[in-house]
């Protein structure tokens, strides 16, 4: 069978996205089906370098952490962030931007008064600086989850149309909303928030800065290393997916008239109006421990 190569570089980075990546639990399976020719972490065959230097055409670029327009911030070996995107993006079939920096500018971006950081594609929301868009997915998050990433390669691999949505995130993760299948669903319903973060009762949407109705990703679909996702933990979803991300304060709801904003793509009127209706019920069962 032959394998699909890989190119990982690297921008301004914490390097999450590769550490997520290295807990996908199949890869030896990956390991089948790809070969990751080049990534800074790992110790491969080709350095670089020799990279840049070939006329090797590879598979995928993958590209984690934000762009710069400040070369000497991302000399890497004497070469910059920019010079590598320019050599190796002629040089593949696909660029998966890995992770909410590198496709939307992330922290880097949002903390960043002198507007020299965002995302590898200059789309509308993403701040970016490059205009080549015809090859790039991308796959946000703080981390990315593993199996979004690998999911996507392999559907690459075996020639599936892969349909994105506005900012060029695969729809088969991100048309969801990480409040799909949260356990505290039912809390939601009767706005009972939770007392406290860690505790399996309660919503965190009122008053715990959850933003699991406005964030796109399937965290409780495909859960994290299999068992968990944040609200299932009793953490707020901090909407790491969008391009947003981070507000500040985000462990705070942010209310308007003692009202949080409404879900996404819910109106005003009808949530304010459901909202008040739920909460004038107390309903015994989820005001009570579960276990
Ligand atoms: S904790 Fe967050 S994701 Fe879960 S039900 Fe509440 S708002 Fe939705």
């Amino acid at each position: 069978m032959s394998k699909k190569t890989i190119v990982w570089i690297h921008g301004i980075t914490c390097n999450g996205d590769s550490h997520s990546f290295f807990n996908y639990t199949e890869m030896k399976n990956f390991s089948k089906n790809f070969e990751i020719i080049y990534h800074p972490l790992l110790v491969t065959d080709e350095d670089l370098d020799s990279i840049l230097n070939s006329k090797n055409r590879y598979d995928y670029l993958i590209v984690e952490g934000s762009f710069t327009k400040v070369d000497e911030y991302l000399d890497r070996c004497g070469y910059t962030f920019r010079d590598m995107i320019e050599n190796l993006s002629k040089r593949v079939e696909h660029i998966i931007c890995a992770g909410s920096c590198a496709s939307f500018g992330g922290i880097f971006r949002l903390r960043d008064e002198e507007n020299i950081t965002g995302a590898l594609y200059s789309g509308e929301e993403s701040g970016g600086y490059w205009n080549e868009n015809k090859k790039v997915i991308n796959i946000p998050g703080c981390p990315l989850h593993p199996q979004w990433l690998v999911n996507t390669l392999f559907a690459l691999k075996n020639g599936e149309e892969i349909l994105l949505d506005d900012l060029l995130r695969p729809k088969e993760v991100f048309s969801y909303m990480v409040h799909h299948a949260c356990l505290r669903n039912e809390y939601f319903e009767w706005k009972v928030d939770t007392k406290e973060y860690g505790h399996k009762e309660g919503c965190l949407f009122y008053e715990h800065g959850c933003r699991g109705p406005m964030a796109h990703a399937n965290c409780n679909k495909i859960l994290w290393n299999e068992v968990s996702s944040k609200t299932r933990a009793g953490s707020p979803c901090l909407g790491c997916t969008e391009p947003d991300f981070p507000r500040d304060n985000v462990y705070e709801t942010k209310t308007r008239m003692s009202l949080p904003l409404a879900p996404h793509g819910v109106s005003k009127r009808a949530y304010y109006t459901i909202t008040g209706v739920a909460k004038s019920f107390r309903i015994d069962r989820l005001e009570s421990k579960l276990i």
